[in-house]
């Protein structure tokens, strides 16, 4: 008998995936490359160690992986992007026929999908550029599934994915049809965007507190826990109370960790799309840019050593910590939103933004109780800053952001995530700028011309400064 659905590259994701989708029923065929003294029989062991996988195949040779799967194929990559991804498409594809579908479930750059999907159009191959977050644990308990590419091509591929997908509150699958071309593999892009920010405004108050009050790591998760039961509840908040409160012997294990953050990319890309795109996404370029500067650790020790900088005490306001928090995020996620809008006009993506953040409310590592109400407010507007949901988060934590920002800098304490939100708000309320002053600077050494307010014709005006 053969198999309904293929698995490629048996790492950390693809191995739970496989277990996820072999315990909901699927036989599947599994292929892990051969690398001799390294990685012999991958697929095979793999098989034996659970009794879930009883029914799976398992291959280190891809015409034979090929060949048990049933038609159209359809088969799940999940290698590492860049080069593996190629040479693994490479190496498939001979024993490819018209009809099958791959399905690249990696973080891969979505231009490299796009040229994927147009490579092996003309074989009549379908690539799915798709999105997966969750991390292990999601992979093997219910990911957040993201798939971008032909519609006709998804709806074979459903009813596996769907299956596997994390369930939202009403019990419907976080897996939905994104959009065409790449689209799949952008969305995931900015979802990691956003989690880079996400995790930096949470690493910004552990700070706060831990240098401006002096509290340790335990009476640090005593102040976020009951955020826990809130709306300020996220899968990444209470991971760090667990985080805050381990301990190796006496000591904290936070304190044992080197504070050098390191990435894997997608944080980078996003800040580069947004520039092309010309979207302002300062909350989350500043969260990538804390932790390139965070790996300046020999350098960092080095200044510090000449300069010292001396934390100074804080009176904090744990009410206005949360405030300040909460209005903090929802301009992060305002970024990360306006980013994909304007990426579907460019790209000319159908993107259902609603439906993105709800497929985002479970299974994923951005799954909080804010993606829900994310995902209320995409139903009834498009404007997310001109919805209420928007005014009352503004009016309940305007004054604590710019208070805490202010403090905490005066403090000595960096809020790179805090402050670029702060200032984020304060440019997108501003009826008036000073970008007239930078027009005119402009015009000024280049001649680059300028419109005036008191013509709306749009004509556009050099003066002979
Ligand atoms: P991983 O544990 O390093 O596994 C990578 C897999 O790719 C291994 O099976 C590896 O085979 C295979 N591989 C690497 N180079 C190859 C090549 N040239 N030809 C054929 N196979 C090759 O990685 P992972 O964490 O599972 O991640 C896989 C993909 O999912 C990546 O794109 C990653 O960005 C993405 N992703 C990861 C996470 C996460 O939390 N880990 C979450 C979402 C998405 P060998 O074992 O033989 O080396």
């Amino acid at each position: 008998m053969k198999a309904v659905f293929g698995i490629v590259g048996l790492g950390v994701m693809g191995k739970s995936l496989s277990r996820n989708m072999a315990s909901k029923g699927f036989r599947l065929a599994l292929f892990n490359r051969y690398v001799q003294d390294k990685e012999e029989a991958v697929a095979e062991n793999f098989i034996r160690e659970f009794p879930e996988l009883e029914d799976a195949l398992g291959f280190e040779d891809l015409a034979s992986f090929a060949q048990s799967l049933e038609r159209p194929r359809k088969i799940l990559l999940m290698v590492q992007a860049g080069s593996a991804t190629d040479q693994t498409i490479d190496a498939l594809r001979p024993y490819l026929e018209a009809g099958d579908i791959l399905i690249d479930g990696g973080n891969a750059f979505f231009k490299d999908t796009e040229s994927r999907i147009s490579d092996l159009k003309e074989a009549g191959i379908h690539f799915m550029g798709t999105g997966v977050s969750g991390g292990e644990a999601g992979a093997l308990n219910g990911p957040s599934i993201m798939p971008g590419g032909d519609a006709a091509a998804y709806e074979k591929i459903s009813p596996f994915l769907e299956q596997i997908a994390a369930k939202d509150i009403n019990g419907k699958p976080c897996c939905t049809y994104i959009g065409s071309g790449g689209s799949g593999h952008f969305v995931k892009m900015v979802h990691n965007g956003i989690e880079y920010a996400e995790m930096q405004l949470i690493a910004e108050l552990y700070a706060l507190l831990r240098w401006g009050t002096q509290l340790n790591p335990d009476e640090i998760a005593d102040i976020f826990e009951p955020w826990l039961s809130g709306p300020a509840n996220s899968y990444l908040l209470e991971i760090t109370v667990s985080i805050l409160r381990k301990t190796e012997g006496e000591t904290f294990l936070i304190d044992l960790i080197l504070d050098q953050a390191a990435n894997k990319g997608t944080g980078s890309w996003t800040s580069i799309v947004a520039s092309d795109l010309g979207v302002a996404i300062p909350t989350i370029t500043a969260a990538l840019f804390a932790r390139f500067q965070s790996a300046f650790k020999a350098e960092r020790v080095q200044y510090a050593s000449q300069f010292p900088m001396h934390p100074e005490m804080l009176e904090v306001d744990v009410k206005e910590l949360l405030d300040a928090y909460q209005l903090a995020r929802f301009l992060n996620h305002q970024q990360g939103f306006v980013l994909m809008q304007q990426a579907a006009i460019q790209f000319e993506w159908q993107l259902n933004l609603s439906e993105l953040a709800r497929i985002w409310t479970n299974g994923c590592i951005i799954r909080s109780q804010m993606m829900r109400d994310i995902s209320h407010v995409f139903s009834e507007s498009q404007l997310l800053l001109a919805h209420p949901l928007a005014w009352h988060t503004l009016d309940a934590g305007k004054e604590a952001l710019l208070a805490l920002v202010g403090k905490g800098l005066a403090a000595q304490i960096p809020l790179p995530c805090f402050s670029a939100s702060a200032n984020y708000m304060l440019m997108a309320f501003q009826e008036d700028s000073s970008a007239n002053l930078i027009q005119a600077q402009r015009d000024f050494f280049g001649a680059h011309t300028y419109q005036r307010v008191d013509d709306p014709s749009g004509k556009k005006y050099h003066t002979n400064w």
